[in-house]
């Protein structure tokens, strides 16, 4: 008589739990069994006055989401709908507040750009996120750069490529501490600057965005389903442009503390 083999049965130990998870969290549990090969760094943002720090899932990023950003990158902002792309967690480069965080200029670019903005980090996530709702799972807001190759991002665009190369590189996502809402509120006007080397470039105001933070929750948790430590690079205004090695660029937002970066040689 055949021996009754189902799946279940077939697998065992931790690959059974990984074939059989329900949940990402049951997933990674099972996974968890298993000792890395070597130790891997977990990304943590320094939280304003709090001892313990806020580790980092994923970062997305939303695009052209000023109506005057998006016409200097030739887009039309009234027709587009929100879209995103996502850098890696490692990408992160934390500077502190009072200090100048030395950033190496790219490899391959001659472009390379700054891009102002507000950053959310979410506490909490979900799917289908009612925009009502949206702002709930946010624990706090950082001073952040969208740094981009910007030359690399067009060129790919033009080809119908993955922007990856523009804008997913090492250090790409220069970020203050995260100041929690409980401290904060949630910023959704006032003023959102960047100036090189002591001139303003970019000068407007978060009021001004297309699609609000909550939106953009929303949308994003219809593509993917968010989660306690994701950060969201929220857009950023007009006057994009170039810097080169010796620059000191400035971000200001309107009830968050300054960050600060120098350009430097790229690394060796
Ligand atoms: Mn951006």
């Amino acid at each position: 008589m055949p021996t009754k083999i189902n799946r279940r049965t077939a697998l065992s130990g931790a690959a059974a739990g990984l074939a059989l998870a329900g949940t990402r969290a049951e997933a990674q549990s099972a996974a968890n069994t298993v000792a890395p090969l070597f130790p891997l760094p977990q990304t943590i943002i320094p939280i304003a006055g709090e001892e313990r720090g806020f580790p980092v899932r994923r970062i997305y990023c939303i695009g052209r989401n000023y109506a005057a950003h998006s016409r200097e990158m030739g887009s039309d902002p009234t027709r587009e709908p929100p879209f995103f792309f996502q850098k890696p967690t490692d990408a992160i480069q934390f500077v502190a507040i009072g200090s100048v965080g030395e950033h190496p200029y790219p490899s391959l670019t001659k472009n390379y750009h700054h891009e102002v903005e507000l950053v959310a980090a979410l506490k909490s996530g979900g799917r289908e996120i009612p925009v009502d709702q949206a702002l709930d799972h946010v624990y706090g807001y950082a001073v952040g750069l969208d740094m981009t190759r910007r030359d690399l991002q067009r060129e790919m665009g033009d080809q119908k490529k993955p922007w990856e190369i523009g804008k997913s590189f090492d250090h790409a996502a220069p970020i203050g501490p995260i100041h929690p809402v409980a401290k904060v509120g949630h910023p959704q006007k006032g003023a959102i600057s960047l100036a090189v080397n002591g001139k303003v470039r970019q000068n407007a105001d978060l009021s001004q965005m297309i699609w609000s933070v909550a939106e953009q929750i929303a949308h994003l948790s219809t593509a993917f389903e968010l989660a306690a430590g994701d950060i969201i690079y929220s857009g950023t205004p007009e006057n994009v442009g170039p810097v080169v090695k010796d620059d000191v660029l400035l971000c200001k937002i309107e009830g968050l503390p300054d960050m600060s970066i120098r350009i430097v040689a790229a690394q060796a």
